[in-house]
Formats: structure tokens, C-alpha cells, sequence
């Protein structure tokens, strides 16, 4: 009987425990991330166009102190034929993807490139690419071709928009994820952060990292402001959530005097001939 009793209470106990237990991990802070490590694929994620090797890691070597370093963060959205000029077709794409590959560049993620520009190691021959808003077409037309050439990119996601009509799920980011894309934050709602009351625009940028985090099982470094912009509080905010860089939409190559909060990107839009997108590389 006395058994049958303590029986009762040790179920009751690990009742309460196992919600409780589960409570605190959702909502503990995001320290509890470790630093980004990749993870072998999930079984029930969208098969895709099959596993690739990730990235290659990127060799550091040091530059002397006062010498500038430069590197190009390339700013793409859709990869498909619309809907607003913010696109580049399939066969552009692959041409680009093409003459990076067969000239030796080597495509880095923002968080690498961070590494880079922090600790002053070389950055020549290296590339990031960057895809606003996660649009399914990415997972459709991009990663097919960064697969083919084994090459690798950053990926901002709108937490609130993912799995609508036009935008990647959460399995498909994971995936992606897994395979060393790099997944970084664009706020939950793609608001101007700057038109924001301050605790609007702090709201914006935490709830979707904690929502990526959440989704990812480990931390994000890297941020997207809003169709480029800011203002000082911004900046701040997202620092103050722990992002080690973000990009703005200013027009030009990013360079290790850049502030890192504040990178600046070239934009790749639809039409351009080839040589304009060599330019961007020089
Ligand atoms: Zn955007």
C-alpha cells in the first residue's frame, strides 16, 4: 500500500517536473546557445536536392596591422523572375556562381567574414553572398547552384513570415542550416525599425532571434536591417542582443575600418551583364 502510495506521488512529482524542466529551457536566455556547430540533416526535413559537404573552413592568415582589408558582401533577394525588380534569373545566377568558381573565389559566410575582418586575416579571393527575406525560391533555384559549386551563403530570415506563401518553413531553414548556410535575422516583421518606438523596434529584433534560436538549437550572429535601415538607437539594440555584425543596403565594398554593425553591401539585381558583376569583385 505504502509502495502503491509513493508510486502515485513519484508519477505526480515527474509530472510537474518534465513542463517545468521544458518551460525553462524555451525561455532561458539565448546564452544558452552554444557557439553555431553543424548538425548532421534531418530525417523529416524536406529531402531537397540532397546533403552537400559544408563549407570549407577558411584559412586565416594574418595581415600586417595597417594594412586595409577589403571583401565584397553581394545583397541578392530572389532568385527567380520577379515579383519587383529585386531578382536575378537562374541562368544569371549560375553564370555568376560559374566564373567565381573557375576564377578561385571562394564564397565565406558573414560570420566568417566577421572572424576575418576582426582579427585582420587575409580576405583576398573571398566572397559573401547574402539573401534577404527567405524567399523559397532560395531553396528551389539558389541552393541547387551554391551546391553544384560548393559554395555557401548567409540567409536573413523574417521569423514572422516564415512558412507563408512565397517564404521558406522552418525544415527547409533547418535543413539549410545543416548544411552550413549560415541563418541570420532580419526582425520578425520587416517593419523601418527606425519608424518604430523604441520598445517596438527592441521587440522586432529580439523576438526573432530568439525565434530562429529556438528553431536552430544554437546562437545567430549576424543581422539584417530592414530594406537598410537605422539610426543610432537601432544599432545599439542590435548589439545589445548580441549580433557580431549586420549589413546596411550603402553600395559598396565592405573593408576592416568598417564599422561591423554598419557593413556595407553591393546589390545584384536582374539583367546585369556579367562584367558588373566582376566589377563588384575588384
Ligand atoms: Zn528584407
Amino acid at each position: 500500500m505504502l509502495v502503491k502510495k509513493y508510486l502515485v506521488l513519484l508519477t505526480f512529482a515527474a509530472a510537474l517536473f518534465v513542463p517545468l524542466w521544458w518551460f525553462i529551457n524555451q525561455n532561458s536566455s539565448s546564452d544558452q546557445y552554444p557557439a553555431p556547430t553543424l548538425t548532421a540533416p534531418l530525417s523529416t526535413a524536406t529531402p531537397g536536392p540532397g546533403p552537400v559537404a559544408p563549407a570549407p573552413e577558411v584559412a586565416k592568415q594574418l595581415v600586417p596591422a595597417d594594412q586595409t582589408m577589403t571583401i565584397p558582401i553581394l545583397m541578392y533577394h530572389e532568385i527567380s523572375t520577379g515579383p519587383d525588380c529585386m531578382w536575378v534569373n537562374e541562368p544569371d545566377f549560375r553564370s555568376q556562381m560559374l566564373y567565381l568558381h573557375d576564377n578561385g573565389y571562394q564564397t565565406i559566410t558573414l560570420a566568417q567574414a566577421t572572424e576575418l575582418l576582426a582579427g585582420h586575416y587575409d580576405t583576398s579571393k573571398k566572397v559573401v553572398l547574402t539573401f534577404d527575406d527567405g524567399y523559397s525560391t532560395f531553396y528551389d533555384h539558389a541552393w541547387p547552384i551554391l551546391k553544384e559549386f560548393n559554395q555557401t551563403a548567409t540567409l536573413f530570415v523574417i521569423s514572422g513570415l516564415v512558412g507563408n506563401q512565397a517564404y521558406m518553413n522552418w525544415e527547409q531553414i533547418i535543413f539549410l542550416d545543416s548544411q552550413g548556410i549560415e541563418i541570420g535575422g532580419h526582425t520578425r516583421s520587416h517593419p523601418l525599425l527606425p519608424t518604430l518606438k523604441a520598445v517596438n523596434a527592441a521587440a522586432e529584433i529580439h523576438q526573432d532571434k530568439e525565434d530562429i534560436q529556438a528553431r536552430l538549437g544554437h546562437r545567430i550572429t549576424s543581422f539584417c536591417y530592414p530594406t537598410g535601415k537605422y539610426n543610432s538607437q537601432v544599432v545599439q539594440q542590435v548589439q545589445a542582443v548580441g549580433y557580431a555584425a549586420a549589413v546596411t543596403m550603402v553600395q559598396r565594398k565592405a573593408s576592416s575600418t568598417d564599422n561591423l554593425l554598419l557593413l556595407p553591401r553591393w546589390g545584384v539585381y536582374q539583367n546585369e551583364p556579367l562584367i558588373r558583376f566582376t566589377t563588384l569583385l575588384q
